[in-house]
């Protein structure tokens, strides 16, 4: 195992190196081989494969770039420009819903794109059900909208497709993302990401995640018992990429469902 120094500007974060290369482009063809007759799989191949062969052709090109560089083996995966922090519009935020307290429970039930409080709150009013005290979701939330960004609590494949890859795609709505995930799930995942030529950050959940695709197809249908948590590092470096404005103003003050997105707006 191998330690790198990965210093981008808004914090400073570690990447491990562990595995072999090959290791996760394989489980990516076995994700697609086991995904392709599936809702998503078909979806993906009609509606972003096939519709954009370029940005595909190109997706793949980049991937086996990345494999070949031994990127697949890392811990967090990162194509992020240095010393930027994420900021405005074009840059989401993307949070699991796994991630949503359990005891209490999240007061907007679970495998959805609800947050109760981001739906009612504006900037620096105080949570009013107990469970969204000490949830991740509220303060990488905050956080986003700090830094003026859209935020998306993400649940099936077929609805990130919807709400996230496809509108990259064929408007660049999405030039940037922070997404925090089941390190299973990165490979199926940055693939979309560098077809539509996005720049990303990938932190991985420490435990509750899914490490297979049984369990990875059960929370794909809304069937996850276990909030999943991130190491303090990972958490630690997540944050750091939303490091507050200099200045201490944030650049939205609430935030406005747009589909399932939550939108930052000005009130
Ligand atoms: S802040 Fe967390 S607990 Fe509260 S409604 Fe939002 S997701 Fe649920």
């Amino acid at each position: 195992m191998q330690t790198i120094s990965n210093k981008h500007g808004c914090g400073t974060g570690e990447i491990r190196v562990k595995g072999s290369r090959r290791a996760s482009s394989l489980q990516l063809l076995a994700f697609c081989g086991r995904s392709m007759f599936r809702s998503y799989g078909m979806a993906f191949l009609w509606q972003a494969a096939l519709r954009h062969p370029v940005k595909f052709y190109r997706g793949l090109r980049r991937y086996a770039r990345f494999i070949r560089a031994g990127e697949g083996a890392r811990e967090v995966y990162t194509h992020w420009p240095a010393g930027v922090c994420a900021g405005g519009v074009e840059t989401l935020v993307g949070v699991g819903f796994c991630l949503k307290p359990l005891a209490p429970a999240c007061p907007s039930g679970r495998s959805n794109h609800a947050c109760q409080y981001f739906e009612r709150a504006r900037w620096g009013e105080a949570p009013e059900h107990p469970a969204c005290l000490g949830c991740r979701i509220r303060e990488y939330g905050l956080l986003a909208l700090a830094r003026g960004c859209h935020f998306y609590i993400m649940t099936s494949a077929s609805d990130i497709l919807r709400d996230l890859f496809l509108p990259a795609l064929r408007t660049r709505q999405f030039r940037r993302g922070l997404f925090t995930l089941c390190r299973y799930s990165f490979d199926p995942f940055v693939l979309p990401l560098m077809m539509a030529g996005m720049e990303y950050a990938l932190v991985p959940f420490e435990s509750g995640d899914c490490r297979d695709y049984r369990t990875w197809l059960q929370a794909d249908i809304g069937v996850k018992p276990d909030q999943t948590v991130l190491a303090a590092r990972h958490h630690q470096l997540f944050a750091s990429y939303l490091a507050p404005p200099a200045d201490g103003v944030p650049r939205a003050r609430a935030f406005r469902k747009r589909g399932e997105v939550f939108a930052p707006v000005e009130s």
